[in-house]
């Protein structure tokens, strides 16, 4: 009798520590080889509900999973949300809160080894020291907001200049040649076109379908170079618009969308939990099987995955 307890009890422990194993698992059991991670200053939700004419967008909205209900963190501006987007928690915790902050404008809560506070990027090459990790920008103050020397990549483009096919031609040699773990192309548009012309003006919506043609580049090259199957894309932005400007509290301002399109990525889906901007290093973080540092906020946005957490 006692034999057979020890049994029972025996098999019963090995099924919870399973159990248990599992259920904290803190990453995805085949994790894509490669996140493309897109972002576009200054596109709100609103213009997506409103008829933005971005077919390569929309499409992978409809083919992946998406929420037009993510938020940004206030002030509705530029380097305060790039930075969250990149770094897990929200300004009081990084520290970057004007639009332009190119520095801390409190101190950081923690640094990390290069003296600025740990990002995805970090996480991923603590993680992953021989990873191939991309970041093209366009708007000069992105420099500022990731561990560049955490990144084999950096590089300003001309984006969403009119003639973009010639200069995404790096970012697109790039994702074929050097085949990223994790790339970032950040468009500094529409926020341009919002600022001059606003947020629900004809040359805004015209830019958005500008930058749509560059982001179907992307994801061709992406085709191009075999890796669709391994890749996930993350489609977002900083924070939205209201007539030419941004930074307040309207929710044409503060709401973004977050779009999860590849590899092991819900199809036909919404969103339907609570997004924060910082969620978005969070989620791949959660992807690749890097472990947060305890200063982040995010919470990976695993409703968006196929499989069960
Ligand atoms: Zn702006």
């Amino acid at each position: 009798m006692k034999k057979l307890y020890l049994v029972v009890w025996s098999i019963l422990s090995c099924v919870l520590l399973s159990c248990s194993g599992s259920e904290n698992g803190k990453s995805l059991p085949n994790p894509p080889k490669h996140i493309v991670l897109v972002g576009f200053d200054g596109l709100s939700s609103y213009s997506l509900n409103n008829g933005a004419e971005m077919p390569q967008f929309r499409s992978m909205m409809q083919d992946g999973c998406y929420t037009l209900e993510n938020r940004s963190v206030l002030p509705s501006s530029s380097a305060v949300n790039w930075a969250s987007m990149f770094m897990g928690a929200g300004p009081e915790l990084h520290g970057y809160t004007e639009w332009g902050s190119s520095t801390p404008d409190l101190p950081s809560r923690v640094l990390n080894e290069h003296g600025i506070f740990p990002d995805i990027y970090s996480g991923i090459r603590a993680k992953y020291p021989d990873a191939e990790l991309g970041f093209f920008y366009e708007w000069n103050g992105m420099k500022y907001l990731v561990d560049t020397l955490a990144i084999n990549h950096v590089q300003p483009l001309n984006l969403s200049a009119e003639n973009s096919k010639e200069e995404l031609k790096d970012v697109l040699s790039y994702l074929k040649e050097k085949k990223p773990m994790f790339c970032s192309v950040i468009f500094g548009e529409p926020d341009g076109a919002g600022h001059s012309k606003g947020w629900e003006s004809e040359d805004y919506f015209k830019m958005l379908t500008h930058l749509d043609q560059a982001l179907a580049l992307i994801v061709s090259a992406v085709k191009e170079a075999g890796m669709m199957d391994e890749t996930v894309f993350i489609l977002s932005a900083d924070h939205g618009g209201k007539g030419t400007g941004h930074g307040g509290k309207t929710m044409n301002e503060m709401q973004t969308p977050i779009v999860f399109y590849g590899k092991g990525i819900k199809q036909g889906a919404q969103i339907t939990e609570s997004t924060m901007v910082y969620d978005i290093a969070g989620t791949v973080a959660f992807m690749l099987g890097v472990e947060q540092p305890q200063v982040w906020i995010a919470r990976p946005i695993k409703s968006a995955f196929n499989e069960k957490f």
